[in-house]
């Protein structure tokens, strides 16, 4: 790991200078955080889950025309990526009720919504990620109305086409956060999909039983987090080959 220089590190994840200018190399930890980091664990295995997850979901995205910040997988737990300027917007997308809406509004977990509600939250980990309105993030300059309309439309075509995948596989996409970025080519500017798309970011139930695979398995100490994490793969067909027992090694493998 001492090859590369480190750009970034957060909760989940750290960023490596990439092999061309323009790419970064993104690498998957098995760190688990939750309640604006008063929680903390290691979840072994995760970060290779998730590095596989979210290149697939990134890639299947992909094929239907969303832009992504998506490149290749390099190994069990890295992946380049295009480098981009993060909008320090979290877009969270709600299909049923469950976590902070439910709460804050007293529904009951996993009622349907009247329709898909989409919030923004100012992503500071001092500030504790508050929720935003359009106004703000004008206001403040974090992104324009152009922007917002730009993340609004991804984020719903996202929606669609993530829960009827999930759907196919007998899993309910309760809700999602997803966080975009800014890539420039020349003059043009375009937002593309950036960050993960993992259990760590998206509430999924078992559409029958109401099962939770995601990260509420680690948040209301559920137990068994990363067998949550290896069913939605293996739902999705792409366990990793040496299964799960094996994730435990996967630290050293390339
Ligand atoms: N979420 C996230 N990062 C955050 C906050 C929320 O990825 O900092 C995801 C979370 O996993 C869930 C959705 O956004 O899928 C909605 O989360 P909610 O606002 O209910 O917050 P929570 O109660 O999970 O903290």
């Amino acid at each position: 790991m001492a090859r590369r220089r480190r750009v970034y590190e957060g909760k989940a994840k750290v960023l490596y200078e990439g092999p061309e200018p323009g790419t970064l190399v993104q690498y998957f930890k098995d760190d688990a955080t939750a309640f604006n980091n008063q929680k903390k664990a290691i979840i072994t295995g995760k970060g290779v889950l998730n590095n596989r997850i979210s290149e697939y979901l990134m890639l299947r995205l992909g094929e239907i025309g969303i832009p992504t910040h998506f490149i290749r997988r390099l190994n069990m737990r890295e992946q380049l990526i295009r480098e981009v300027e993060i909008i320090p917007i979290e877009v969270v997308v709600r299909n049923y009720a469950a976590g902070s809406l439910a709460k804050r509004f007293g529904l009951e977990e996993g009622s349907l919504l009247p329709r898909s509600i989409v919030e923004y939250y100012y992503k500071s980990d001092e500030l504790g990620d508050p929720m935003v309105t359009e106004e703000h993030i004008t206001a403040f300059g974090w992104a324009t109305y152009q922007d917002i309309d730009e993340m609004l439309n991804l984020a719903l075509r996202i929606n669609d086409f993530l829960s009827g995948l999930f759907t196919g596989v007998g899993l309910r996409l309760v809700d999602f956060k997803v966080e975009f970025g800014r890539l420039w080519d020349e003059e043009d500017m375009r937002i593309v999909l950036a960050d993960e798309l993992s259990p760590d970011n998206m509430r999924l139930w078992d559409a029958r039983t109401g099962e939770r695979f995601d990260k509420d398995r680690f948040r209301l100490d559920l137990g068994n987090v990363q067998e949550g994490y290896a069913e939605i793969a293996r739902r999705l067909g792409i366990l990793p080959e040496a299964g799960v027992r094996d994730l435990r090694r996967s630290e050293s493998l390339q």
